[in-house]
């Protein structure tokens, strides 16, 4: 009987042959929830049934149709890169997976075979491919990954924290790329990811953790998840009052959320001599920086944070939740169905959501 389908165990339940995906399907704003064929496997691959899903600011500019989209995105393409859900098929060669696994995955596909790859460094990978960006992703009923992407979730993670392993991911790369030990830290940008760094820090023995943003609402769950002081990105002497609050000197470490020129300068204006700044806010054009009085001078370390390290991040971001050191239940404000995408994606836009997580399967 297994020889019709030869990928597909018999114990697994039935599989339809369509399914319901969130596709941009021209180069315009928006999306279309459609009705496509469900992806079918080859012999390394595992067919996911998605279960929970988190929104991104990728998938906003995505929606938006912003520049970078236009530059990187070619429809028609299922869109959404984080997630979690249950294996329901895997390929005839794929050994740590079973039909069942409670899954999420990394949704950065390296290409397994160049130097960097080979040297740990896969999250670099120059030959990446990025699923609800480059290939299709995750916002809908079924998604097909490659075995060796597929991350296991011990069974005391709730669904809607394990759709968000990615962008925790993030936050936990930056944080232990900075080393942040015993030393004061300024985060500039407490969206979902800034926010999410605030335990990480904390967990990783911060010593004091300033919150910086424009949006109030962040602010005040930036308090509420550990930050020592927060602060308006927009008050004046901002650099001062930093610079005041650790001993005169600055912040020993920065880590960039925000993306913003200006908070970039701003922060690196904050971290004391010697210090580490550590980016991963994306700014959507180019940003001008005094190298020379910024970083030069003071003999900072920049660190670009791309991912997350495969698959280091995963077994700490992992570690930090089970050991109850990261409570993300302030930061996802937000759980809707599927089918209310549209509206969600207007909340994501409003700045009044954190994290915003969708109900695929219910
Ligand atoms: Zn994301
Ligand atoms: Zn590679």
């Amino acid at each position: 009987m297994t020889s019709t389908m030869p990928h597909r165990p018999v114990t697994a339940p039935a599989i339809p042959d369509t399914m319901r995906a969130l596709r941009k399907m021209s180069a315009a704003p928006g999306f279309t929830l459609e009705r496509i064929p469900v992806p079918s496997i080859g012999p390394s691959d595992v067919l996911i049934r998605v279960k929970t899903v988190g929104l991104c600011g990728t998938d906003q500019h995505i929606y938006g149709w912003d520049h970078w989209a236009q530059r990187r995105v070619k429809p028609p393409l299922t869109i959404g890169h984080e997630f979690m859900g249950y294996v329901a098929a895997v390929g005839s060669a794929v050994k740590a997976v079973q039909v069942g696994d409670r899954v999420s995955a990394e949704g950065h596909i390296a290409c397994g075979v160049c130097a960097l790859c080979r040297t740990g460094q896969a999250h670099i990978c120059e030959h990446v491919e990025i699923i609800g960006v480059d290939t299709n992703g995750a916002f809908a009923d079924y998604i097909r990954m490659p075995e060796s992407n597929v991350w296991k979730l011990d069974p005391s993670i709730p669904d809607s924290w394990a759709a968000v392993f990615d962008p925790l991911g993030n936050a936990v790369h930056t944080v232990m790329a900075a080393d942040v030990s015993v030393k004061s830290v300024v985060i500039t940008g407490v969206g979902s990811i800034g926010l999410m760094a605030i335990p990480v820090a904390r967990a990783a023995g911060a010593a004091k953790v300033f919150a910086i943003d424009v949006n109030p609402q962040k602010l005040e769950l930036a308090k509420r998840v550990g930050a020592d002081a927060t602060f308006s990105a927009l008050q004046p002497d901002l650099v001062d009052e930093i610079i005041t609050r650790t001993g005169g000197d600055g912040a020993d470490v920065l880590l960039e959320m925000s993306g913003s020129g200006q908070a970039i300068n701003n922060g690196l204006a904050m971290v004391r001599n010697g210090g580490v700044a550590a980016l991963l806010g994306i700014p959507s054009d180019e940003v001008e920086i005094n190298l020379a009085e910024r970083i030069i001078f003071k003999g900072l370390t920049v660190l670009g944070i791309n991912g997350r390290k495969m698959f280091e991040t995963w077994y700490q971001t992992q570690a930090l939740v089970t050991s109850g050191r990261v409570d993300l239940t302030p930061i996802i404000t937000h759980e809707m169905r599927f089918e209310d995408f549209e509206a969600a994606f207007a909340l994501m836009k409003s700045g009044e959501a954190a994290k915003i997580v969708l109900h695929v399967d219910e």
